[in-house]
């Protein structure tokens, strides 16, 4: 049976380009379906727009840092519609750079929607193609609950195109989405609250990461309110947006920003049409070869929902590729020592195990811990602390997770990451020698 693809691919965001580029540079003959943007999620309303808010946010510190050093100037603005139409410029230039790299490798691209007719046939457009394999690379969309008013609340989509900065934000939600988004927009001046509705946001993070922040953002002067939740909104007649939380106060603020967390993008993809099972959370079941439960369709990213990260899409996507097209390159998706950071201000950068996690399997700990005040701003204002953690098992002395909060944690632990995935242990650290002055240093010389 001769089919018209060897590798069909649903959704153009992280893991499907990697996936359809290496399996069209191994030589298969790939189409690949893309409905909304080519980059998918982390390049349109993700990861990278995300970073540029941030990058923009972090100026009202640099500014008022800049003052101990001896700068001064005007009184500094900051104009929202600006940063916005300068981003949009960027992610249109970024989508026109994974076209081309579709292209030239050889992939067919197909702008818009695609629907299983069946295990091998998809529909685009109206026309009909079979495939060999079908990968469903569909991501997430964000979630909101279903309460009285919601439909007055945007979510980190509709963030990205907002037309002015609001003056006061709700931001409902304790995870990474819900941090950066209070970040920026309390960066940017807007007067923000963040809602969680548990005692500490960041759930899953290590205990000391998520203390240490909560102090820095309340330091910062964000209204935090944990134990809380909105249970409905209604739209004043000024347009402002009156919140009433479960506990009968009533908040009001110009936008209500939620990020609760996001379901696996299925809307009008035809499972139905497909021996394809979903597991209890509704997110697509894959064994651990991301095969569904038929066989010429495998599903990877989000829409897995196992970890929502754009380099665990990739990975995942290089992982079908190689075993469909070169196997004797499969190598298992890691999913231990995934390093991560979180892009609020102060940044979170952490991999390997929290405290908690460590302890819960059953390693007997040995833990570091530095707070400090970094150098750069000893001659600022700024009271702003850093804190650094190692977590080492006691028994064999290897390091089992690094965790920081501070300016660019992320960009530090990503070299951390290497030594944990090499098995480093503490006593690999202390004789590793520092980069001086630099607040980085602090990992290899904790005692
Ligand atoms: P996606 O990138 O979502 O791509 C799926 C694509 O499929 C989309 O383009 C969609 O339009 C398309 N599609 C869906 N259905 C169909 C269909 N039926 N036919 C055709 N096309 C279809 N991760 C990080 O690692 N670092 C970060 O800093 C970070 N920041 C983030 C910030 C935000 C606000 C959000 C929302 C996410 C962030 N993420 C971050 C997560 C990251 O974006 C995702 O994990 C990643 O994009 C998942 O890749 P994916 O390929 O699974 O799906
Ligand atoms: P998360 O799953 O990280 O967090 C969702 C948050 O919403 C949790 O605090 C959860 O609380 C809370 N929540 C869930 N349902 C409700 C509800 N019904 N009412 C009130 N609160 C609720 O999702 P995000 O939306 O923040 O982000 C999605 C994913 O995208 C992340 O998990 C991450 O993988 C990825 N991402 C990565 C980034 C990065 O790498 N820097 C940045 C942004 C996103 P509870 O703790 O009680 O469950």
């Amino acid at each position: 049976m001769t089919y018209d693809f060897d590798l069909f691919v649903i959704g153009a965001g992280s893991g499907g380009v990697r996936a359809a580029r290496f399996a069209a540079g191994f030589g298969a003959r790939v189409g690949v379906a893309e409905s909304r943007y080519l980059g998918g999620t982390c390049v349109n309303v993700g990861c990278v727009p995300k970073k540029m808010l941030v990058y923009g946010a972090h100026f009202a510190d640099d500014f008022e840092q800049a003052k101990g050093y001896g700068w001064s100037f005007g009184e500094a603005g900051f104009d929202w519609p600006t940063l916005i139409a300068n981003k949009n410029r960027e992610i249109l230039r970024l989508n026109g750079i994974y076209r081309n790299l579709l292209v030239n490798s050889g992939v067919t691209v197909l702008e818009s929607h695609a629907k299983l007719l069946d295990a091998q046939h998809v529909e685009v457009d109206g026309q009909r193609f079979s495939a060999k394999h079908i990968l469903i690379a569909t991501g997430g969309w964000p979630q909101i609950p279903d309460i009285p008013g919601r439909e007055h609340a945007i979510s980190s989509n509709e963030a990205f195109y907002l037309k002015a900065l609001p003056k006061r934000v709700l931001v409902v939600g304790g995870g990474y989405i819900a941090v950066e988004f209070a970040s920026i927009f309390h960066g940017m001046g807007a007067q923000t609250t963040l809602l969680y509705r548990r005692e500490l946001f960041l759930r899953g993070f290590d205990g000391a990461v998520r203390r240490h922040l909560k102090e820095e953002l309340e330091r910062k002067g964000m209204d935090l309110q944990f134990n809380a939740d909105i249970a409905r909104i209604d739209k004043q007649a000024d347009g402002s947006l009156a919140a009433t939380l479960k506990d009968g106060r009533v908040l009001t603020a110009d936008c209500v920003f939620y990020a609760t967390g996001r379901r696996p993008m299925l809307d009008n993809l035809g499972l139905d049409n497909t021996g394809v099972k979903l597991d209890e959370r509704g997110f697509i079941q894959v064994d651990e070869r991301y095969q569904t439960s038929e066989p010429s369709i495998f599903a990877i990213g989000d829409v897995i929902g196992r970890v929502q990260l754009t380099p665990v899409a990739l990975a995942e996507g290089m992982a079908v590729a190689r075993q469909l097209f070169k196997p004797e390159e499969y190598r298992p998706v890691d999913y231990d020592h995934i390093p991560t950071a979180v892009f609020s201000l102060p940044n979170i950068g952490t991999v390997g195990l929290s405290e908690e996690d460590a302890r819960a399997r059953g390693h007997k700990v040995k833990l570091f811990e530095s707070r400090f005040r970094a150098l750069k701003l000893t001659l600022t204002e700024d009271q702003e602390r850093t804190l650094m953690k190692l977590v080492v098992d006691a028994d064999s002395d290897r390091v089992l997770g690094c965790h920081m909060v501070g300016p660019e944690a992320g960009e530090i632990v990503q070299g951390l990451a290497v030594a944990l995935k090499a098995g480093a242990t503490k006593q690999v650290f202390d004789e590793t020698l520092g980069v001086h002055p630099t607040a980085a240093e602090e990992f290899v010389t904790m005692r």
